[in-house]
C-alpha cells in the first residue's frame, strides 16, 4: 500500500509533526522532552541508514555527534558566527568529513571488530574534546551560550526560542531529515545497502563495490549525527561534553533497538519511550537514578519478544491482520538460512522468451573463439595442492560440464576463475582479458559470474528485490551514487527483472520473501541472481543440488532453456543431466585434468572409469 502512495509517509509525518504540540499536552508531554525526542530522532536517522539497512552496527556516533555539536556551537559562541542553520550546516559538513576518514579506518573491518573500532575511535576523540582541544570545546565545561534561531522576514523576525517555540525549528528540521532518509533508502543505493545486510559475500559477488557503499552509509550516518549534534546546542543552549561519551553511541543504539531497526522511524518511537520513561520514573516516581534500572527491564523484555522492535511488532501485527502473513509463518519464525530439501510443485520448465526488451546477455560474436583460457592454474593450500597446472580453454557459446570425485578440485577452480581466490600460479584470460587477481566485483562487471553451490540469497528480500539488486549492477555499474533517484525509474530494470524471473520460473512468486520459498524455487532464484547481472559466461556450481529427482528434471529443461545463446560451464555431479546438457566434458581429478571430451567420449573412456568410479567398469556407458 505504502509502495503506491510514495508521498503517503512524508505526509503522515509532516501531520503527525503538525498535530504534535496540541496532543502531546494532553497525555503530560513537557515541550522540552518533545524537543529532545525530536533530536535523537535525526540523530538515529542516520544511524539506522547504517545499522538497520547496511547492517553495520557502529558503537561510535558520539564522535561525530560531539564533532558537529562543538563545531556549530564553537561557530556560534567564540567566533562571533551570526547564522545558526549555516552553523548547523558547517558542523554537519565536518562531522560528515571526519566520518569519512574515520569511516576508511573503520569499514577495513566487519562485524564486532568494526564495532570495536568504532568503540576506540568514539574514545579517542572524547579525549581529544576533553584535553588537546579544551580551548575551543571549553573541555568538561562544554560551551554555553549558544543562540537559537530567528528568521528575519523583511516585515517582522520570527525567533525559535525554546518549549513549544523551539518545536517548530527542530521539527521541520526532522522533516526535512525524514525526506532525505526515505530518498535514500528507496534508492538504487538504498537497494544496494539492504542487500550489503543481507548478504555481503552475493552483494559483491553480484558486482557492487560494498565498500564503497558502506562507507557511503557510514557517512551520511555521520552527518545526520554533526546536524542533530549542532541541534543538541541549540535546544539546551549550551553544547555540553558529554555529547561525546560513550553513554550517548549506547543510548542511540539501544533507542533504535527499541524503537525497530530498518524504519527510519524506530530511532525516534525509541526515543520517545526512553525519555518519556524517565521524565515519568524519575520526576513522577522520584526513583532518581534507579530509573535505568527500570529501563533495563523493559529494555529486555522489548527485544526477547519484539525482536523488531516497536514499529516491527506493528507491522507484524498488521500483515497478520491483513492476511499478509501467517502468525506461524512470520520471518522470525523461519530462520533464514534453512535450506530444507523439501518437495514444490514445479512450474513446467518453459523456453526462453522473446522478449520485447533486449535479452539479458545473447552471443553475438564469433562463436568459434575462446571467451576464457586458463593456463597453468594451480592453486595450494599448505601443502595440498588442490588444482594443479590446469590448462582449460571454453569457446564462446559452448556448454561444459566439470565432473570429478569429491576433493577433485572444482569448487576450487570455479572460484579461481571468478576472482574469489587468487591461483598460487597460473593466468586467466576472459575475452582476451588478463583478469587474474582482479576482484569478483570487477569481473561480474565485465560478465564472469557463479551461482554457488550453496545458495547465498539476499534473506531478507523478496525475489523481486533480490534480482532488482543483481540487475542493478549491470545496468548501474560497480559503484554510483544516485542518493535521490526512484529506483523504479532506472531505464530497462523492470523490464530486465521480469525477463528474470521469466528465466527462472519464478513469476508466480515476484513478492514472495526468500525465507518463504520452497528449495527448489531457491535453487532457482540462485541461478536467476547470476543471470541477472547479464553474463556473457555463467558458471554454474553444481545447480542441481539437494533437489528431488521430479526437481531435478524441471531443472535441467530450465538449464537447457537458459543456455540458449549463453556461454555456460556447469559443474555437477549428476553425470545423466550433465552429460544431456553438456557439449564438451572436462573431467577434473586431484586437481588435474583427467580428460576432456563429448559426453560420449567420457562415457566410453575407461580411464575416466577407472578413476571415477574406482574401476566398475561400463558404468557410466549404460
Ligand atoms: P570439489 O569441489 O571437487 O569437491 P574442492 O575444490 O572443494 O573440491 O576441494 C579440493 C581440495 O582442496 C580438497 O582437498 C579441499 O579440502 C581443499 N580445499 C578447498 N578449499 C580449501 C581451503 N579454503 N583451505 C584449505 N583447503 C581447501
Amino acid at each position: 500500500m505504502l509502495k503506491q502512495r510514495p508521498f503517503l509517509i512524508e505526509a503522515l509525518t509532516a501531520a503527525g509533526l503538525i498535530a504534535a504540540p496540541f496532543l502531546l499536552p494532553l497525555i503530560g508531554f513537557a515541550p522540552n522532552t518533545a524537543n529532545r525526542i525530536l533530536v535523537w530522532g535525526l540523530f538515529g536517522l542516520g544511524f539506522d541508514i547504517l545499522f538497520g539497512f547496511t547492517g553495520l552496527l557502529s558503537f561510535g556516533q558520539s564522535a561525530f555527534y560531539g564533532t558537529g555539536g562543538f563545531v556549530a556551537a564553537y561557530l556560534l559562541t567564540q567566533a562571533g558566527f551570526p547564522n545558526v542553520v549555516l552553523a548547523l550546516i558547517i558542523g554537519m559538513i565536518a562531522a560528515a568529513a571526519v566520518g569519512y576518514l574515520v569511516g576508511l579506518i573503520a569499514l577495513r573491518r566487519t562485524g564486532i571488530y568494526f564495532a570495536m573500532i568504532t568503540v576506540a575511535i568514539a574514545e579517542v576523540f572524547f579525549f581529544v574534546e576533553f584535553n588537546p582541544l579544551a580551548d575551543w570545546t571549553g573541555g568538561e565545561n562544554g560551551l554555553p551560550g549558544v543562540p537559537t534561531p530567528s528568521f528575519n522576514l523583511g516585515f517582522t523576525t520570527i525567533h525559535f526560542t525554546s518549549g513549544w517555540s523551539l518545536y517548530p525549528f527542530l521539527a521541520f528540521c526532522y522533516f526535512v531529515g525524514i525526506v532525505v532518509a526515505l530518498r535514500i533508502v528507496r534508492s538504487p543505493v538504498g537497494a544496494v545497502f539492504r542487500a550489503i545486510r543481507d548478504n555481503p559475500l552475493r552483494a559483491t559477488a553480484v558486482g557492487h563495490n560494498i565498500h564503497g557503499y558502506k562507507l557511503t552509509a557510514f557517512v551520511i550516518a555521520a552527518a545526520y549525527a554533526g546536524f542533530a549534534g549542532g541541534l543538541l546546542g541549540v535546544l539546551q543552549a549550551f553544547m555540553p561534553p558529554d555529547a561525546f561519551t560513550f553513554d550517548t553511541s549506547g543510548q542511540l543504539v539501544m533507542q533504535t533497538a527499541i524503537g525497530g531497526r530498518a524504519t527510519l522511524f524506530g530511532p525516534l518511537v525509541g526515543a520517545a519511550v526512553w525519555l518519556s520513561l524517565q521524565d515519568f520514573l524519575q520526576a513522577t516516581l522520584g526513583l532518581g537514578a534507579a530509573w535505568k534500572l527500570v529501563l533495563g527491564i523493559v529494555f529486555v523484555l522489548l527485544v526477547c519478544f519484539l525482536r523488531n522492535g516497536i514499529i516491527g511488532g506493528i507491522a507484524t501485527l498488521y500483515d497478520v491482520a491483513t492476511g499478509k502473513r501467517s502468525a506461524s509463518l512470520s520471518k522470525e519464525a523461519l530462520p533464514a538460512t534453512s535450506e530444507p530439501a523439501r518437495e514444490e510443485p514445479v512450474a513446467e520448465a518453459r523456453p526462453a522468451p522473446q522478449p520485447d526488451t533486449p535479452p539479458l546477455h545473447l552471443e553475438d560474436r564469433n562463436p568459434a573463439e575462446p571467451i576464457l583460457q586458463a593456463k597453468g592454474l594451480t592453486k595450494r593450500y599448505g601443502g595440498l595442492v588442490a588444482n594443479s597446472d590446469i590448462d582449460f580453454t571454453v569457446n564462446r557459446g559452448e556448454l561444459r560440464g566439470i565432473i570429478g570425485p569429491n576433493g577433485a578440485g572444482k569448487s576450487t577452480f570455479f572460484k579461481m576463475l571468478t576472482c574469489e581466490v587468487p591461483p598460487s600460479s597460473g593466468t586467466i584470460l576472459f575475452e582476451g582479458r588478463d583478469i587474474t587477481g582482479m576482484t569478483v566485483t570487477d569481473v561480474c562487471q565485465l560478465g564472469l559470474t557463479k551461482s554457488y553451490q550453496v545458495n547465498q540469497l539476499f534473506a531478507g528480500l523478496t525475489v523481486r528485490e533480490n534480482l532488482t539488486i543483481a540487475a542493478l549492477s549491470a545496468l548501474r555499474g560497480k559503484f554510483r551514487l544516485d542518493l535521490f533517484r526512484t529506483i523504479q525509474n532506472i531505464p530497462g530494470l523492470p523490464e530486465r527483472v521480469e525477463q528474470t524471473l521469466d528465466l527462472v520460473n519464478l513469476t508466480s512468486r515476484p513478492d514472495t520473501p526468500v525465507s518463504e520459498l520452497a528449495y527448489g524455487e531457491k535453487r532457482r532464484l540462485e541461478i536467476g541472481l547470476a543471470l541477472a547481472t547479464s553474463p556473457s559466461l555463467l558458471l554454474l556450481d553444481e545447480p542441481l543440488a539437494g533437489m528431488s529427482p521430479r526437481e531435478r528434471v524441471e531443472t535441467v529443461k530450465l538449464l537447457k532453456s537458459i543456455s540458449q545463446g549463453r556461454t555456460m560451464i556447469i559443474i555437477d555431479h549428476d553425470m545423466d543431466a550433465l552429460f544431456e546438457l553438456a557439449e564438451r566434458v572436462t573431467v577434473l581429478q586431484e586437481g588435474r585434468v583427467l580428460v576432456e571430451g563429448t559426453p560420449q567420449e567420457i562415457k566410453n573412456n575407461t580411464t575416466v572409469q577407472e578413476a571415477y568410479l574406482g574401476g566398475v567398469h561400463g558404468v557410466l556407458a549404460a
